[in-house]
């Protein structure tokens, strides 16, 4: 099909549809089963404990049924620097402060994320970390029971390890149940999975989810079957309540819904996108002032962080740290983690219902969806744009001006041709040929 063939077909009919449409502020409800816990001031009433052998102050989480220590920050792998020394140091100073969680995937940075861990964790002893990994068979050719096989063998030759101690079912919920029983039902790839762990070749075997809740009702919900160690879910103050609003997909479910569900089936949850892609380090100025006054010296991202760690059934918390300054901010935060308490919740309530009267993408620019086969660099476009929203650009008259210079010509959202290649490799399900068209309306007033 040719880029005149596809041209804006069908653009104006969506225009209006994106992530803004529909948006209303809604009412916070009441926190009283968090508050009441958090309210008590125990460590011990939040399922937390501090420290270790090695003198850290480090927060961590018990694993229910192996009762592995777990730290509640958790080393997200996705957006490594691909260079090992700078892995390795990284690698280092997360041991050397209590991190014991790092989380991969066959399919992070172009396939190098797997490899880099592996040999940054291989200099410690098998014991002093947990390593996770994800049957990532998004492709085809990984969907039939020898091509899963080949990608999951390749995770322990990457990895270095004779046993995976977290692994995923990745990224379910998008294509709904049909995908699920093309991606692990149907191959009785899931059996292979749970035979696995019955080896003891994986320790716990869990699913990530992003998508079509339906798909996690079902998963959940036989339980009885798979006893889930733990499930992934995308939790952040913003998305608690917010998340059906802001990705436009009538089945998403808010964190509330995700996170209560496991608690009720007794499955402990790890947590992706915390700062929901980075937002939350950058949310407005009024809302900011009306953090800084009950902390002064808390940032955006620690607001973030010790919500989601305050809550109980949490194992671990992910953060995708690519340098060392934020690696430190994050394991100050952690050391220990000081839950929030009813004031502080209420707040981060507010600014939630505040925020989501703000049409942001929630773009988490993991590059998934790329390449555009027409050039458009799709995670820069949203990411502009969701910071333009943050700092009042949008509104401002300089917004096209800044946004040609921040983006080449040739890969702006006008030269999105509506082709959709990009629609199902997004995990958070963004109608992104939609939001091209909304950048360009935009850009045109
Ligand atoms: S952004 Fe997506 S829909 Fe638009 S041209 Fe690129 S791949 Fe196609
Ligand atoms: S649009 Fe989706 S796939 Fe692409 S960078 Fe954003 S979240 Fe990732």
């Amino acid at each position: 099909m040719s880029k005149k063939d596809l041209s804006r077909r069908g653009f104006l009919k969506k225009l209006g549809v994106g992530a803004g449409a529909g948006l209303a502020l809604s009412v916070a409800a009441p926190l009283d089963a968090l508050a009441k816990r958090q309210n008590s001031g125990s460590y011990r009433d939040s399922g937390l404990r501090i420290g270790d052998e090695a003198g850290t102050n480090m927060t961590y989480r018990i694993q229910h049924r192996t009762k592995q220590k777990v730290s509640l920050l958790g080393f997200g792998m996705m957006r490594l620097p691909v260079d090992q020394e700078k892995v390795n140091e990284l690698v280092d100073y997360a041991m050397a402060n209590g991190v014991n969680y790092y989380d991969t995937a066959p399919v992070y940075l172009g396939g190098k994320s797997e490899g880099l861990t592996g040999t940054a964790l291989k200099r410690y002893p098998r014991e002093k970390y947990y390593v996770a990994t994800k049957m990532s068979n998004i492709q085809p050719k990984h969907q039939t029971l020898d091509g899963a096989k080949e990608m999951y063998e390749k995770s322990f030759a990457e990895l270095q390890v004779d046993y995976i101690d977290y692994y995923l079912l990745h990224s379910v919920g998008g294509g709904g149940m049909a995908n699920l029983h093309k991606r692990f039902l149907d191959n009785n790839l899931l059996d292979f999975l749970m035979k696995e762990r019955e080896a003891g070749r994986i320790r716990h075997l869990g699913f990530s989810y992003h998508g079509d809740v339906e798909v996690f009702d079902w998963l959940v919900e036989h339980n009885s079957i798979y006893k889930w160690d733990f499930v992934q879910i995308q939790m952040n103050y913003l998305d608690w309540r917010h998340a059906s609003l802001s990705q436009r997909r009538n089945k998403d479910a808010d964190a509330e819904y995700l996170y209560n569900k496991l608690e009720k089936y007794n499955i402990q949850a790890v947590i992706m996108e915390p700062l929901r892609g980075g937002a939350l380090m950058n949310v407005p100025e009024e809302y900011q002032n009306k953090m800084k006054e009950l902390r002064p010296d808390s940032s955006m991202a620690e607001w973030a962080f010790r919500w989601v760690g305050s809550y109980p059934n949490i194992l671990t918390t992910l953060s995708g740290m690519n340098n060392m300054e934020h690696l430190k901010e994050n394991i100050r935060t952690f050391s220990p983690l000081e839950v929030c308490n009813k004031e502080e919740n209420e707040l981060l309530a507010q600014v939630a219902d505040g925020l989501s009267g703000i049409p942001t993408i929630p773009c988490t620019t993991c590059a998934y969806c790329m390449p555009c086969p027409f050039g458009v660099d799709i995670p820069n476009n949203f990411s502009f744009y969701n910071n333009a929203v943050h700092s009042g650009l949008l509104k401002s008259n300089d917004f096209t001006a800044e946004y040609n210079k921040a983006i080449e010509a040739s890969a702006r959202a006008s030269q999105c041709v509506d082709c959709e290649e990009c629609l199902p490799k997004c995990p958070q399900q963004i109608r992104i040929p939609n939001q091209m068209a909304r950048i360009v309306e935009l850009l045109k007033k």
